[in-house]
């Protein structure tokens, strides 16, 4: 069995690593059972240039094509040239977009929806043995196809077997997306990192050897994706104890929650090679209802200032345009971000993405609370504030974001 899986970059500047963290998670898995797998990055700029002969050439039994919403196109129109040419290769499709992407457009591609890890494992198996099995569908209900239309996502236990880099190599050592667990226990009714209900973790004794083959690689840097890092306090501390053991000279960034910290993290972070800690505090608007942030302010204003205090660098992360918020609003929670002296702030424009409960706020007049979005599905309107009063806020926040974070520059270097 020889299985393909294609991974597309971007933003090679920022982080500079071809591989994406879910093939190499794919890719590691299938070895695990023997299963030979060729990675192939591709460049989503120049994805229209590729030569997919360099795929046809292969004769692989299976081509695994990843599919998030900023590649929708790229996946889609790989797909049709590799059909083009050969219509009898086996592709599936997998990743986030597989939910809401429409499969009329494929032809006799399967898809995996969810977790893919185990699926696809067993997708293979099916193609191997001939396809024979009359049951598959019906029993591994997270893959479908056209013919085979129902389909649900399963939420087991994360299937790992090897931990990463056991059989899997990779030369692009600058960067690397990592991940100690999936899903996340709060609940931000804008946010679309929630990939399961439940969290779920990695087993530690992997966590603690993939470290070690982070550092053992020489890894410069990486960032952890889990959406608060390691998944809970108690973990949290196990597992930068392990970065600080195992590899010292990586730089780490991750996302953290304020009530994750007390003096024993203040301790390791000191300790750790930080590049930077994400903090969502979204807004302090108590008009934006809670059931759209979930912030805890009690620990925004008491444990966030240690950060600063103990030279441990942060960036405060605030949302522009949640309903319920206006210009007044925007201001306050900026004078209040930056009086925590983060050392830097940033403010996303909000961007209103389909199966969240705020995508339920979309032009639902009816309701107190509306809001209207632009073609990239980012806030245009809402009940709170009009377009034009937006533009002011966006216009505004990047102002005020452009002079703190310059000044900081500054205050740093005079510092040096
Ligand atoms: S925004 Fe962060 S804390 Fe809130 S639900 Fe999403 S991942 Fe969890």
């Amino acid at each position: 069995m020889k299985v393909a899986l294609i991974s597309f970059y971007s933003r090679q500047i920022e982080y500079p690593n071809r591989y994406s963290l879910s093939v190499l998670r794919l890719a590691e898995y299938l070895k695990s059972y023997e299963i030979n797998v060729d990675i192939i990055p591709i460049d989503l700029k120049e994805y229209e240039n590729f030569d997919v002969y360099n795929v046809i050439n292969n004769n692989y039994d299976l081509v695994g094509i990843s599919n998030f919403s900023w590649v929708n196109h790229a996946t889609i129109d790989i797909d049709k040239k590799l059909k083009e040419i050969n219509p009898n290769l086996e592709i599936v499709i997998g990743g986030p977009e597989v939910e809401v992407m429409d499969i009329n457009q494929f032809d006799k591609e399967y898809f995996i929806i969810g977790e893919g890890e185990e699926a696809l494992k067993r997708l293979c198996d099916y193609i191997k043995d001939g396809k024979k099995d009359k049951n598959f569908f019906n029993n591994n209900i997270n893959i479908f196809n056209k013919e085979n239309v129902y389909h649900e996502k399963v939420e087991d236990a994360i299937q790992i077997k090897n931990p990463l880099f056991t059989n899997t190599y990779i030369d692009d050592r600058d960067f690397l997306w990592y991940e100690t667990c999936r899903g996340c226990a709060y609940n931000c009714g804008y946010c679309g990192h929630k990939t399961r209900h439940k969290v779920a973790y990695i087993p530690l004794d992997i966590v603690e050897q993939e470290i070690k083959n982070i550092g053992r690689l020489g890894f410069k840097q990486i960032f952890v994706i889990d959406p608060n890092f390691a998944g809970s306090k108690k973990r949290a501390k196990v597992v930068l104890s392990y970065f600080n053991k195992y590899a010292p000279n990586t730089k780490i960034g991750l996302y953290f929650r304020p009530e994750f910290i007390d003096s024993e993290m203040i301790e390791l972070l000191k300790n750790a090679n930080i590049s930077q800690i994400r903090i969502g505090i979204q807004t302090t608007n108590i008009n934006v209802p809670q059931w759209l942030r979930s912030n805890n302010m009690y620990s925004v204003i008491n444990e966030l200032p240690k950060l600063s205090e103990n030279n441990i660098p942060w960036r405060a992360e605030l949302i522009t345009g949640l309903p319920g918020d206006d210009f007044e609003g925007l201001k306050n929670s900026i004078d209040f971000v930056c009086s925590l002296n983060p050392t830097e702030f940033y403010s996303y424009h909000l961007t209103i993405i389909p199966n969240t409960p705020l995508y339920n706020l979309k032009d639902n007049f009816s309701n107190n609370l509306w809001i209207t979005t632009d073609e990239a599905n980012r806030a245009y309107e809402c009940s709170s504030y009009s377009h034009e009063e937006l533009l002011e806020m966006l216009e505004y926040a990047k102002e005020k974001e452009e002079e703190y974070n310059l000044k900081e520059i500054k205050i740093k270097k005079i510092r040096r």
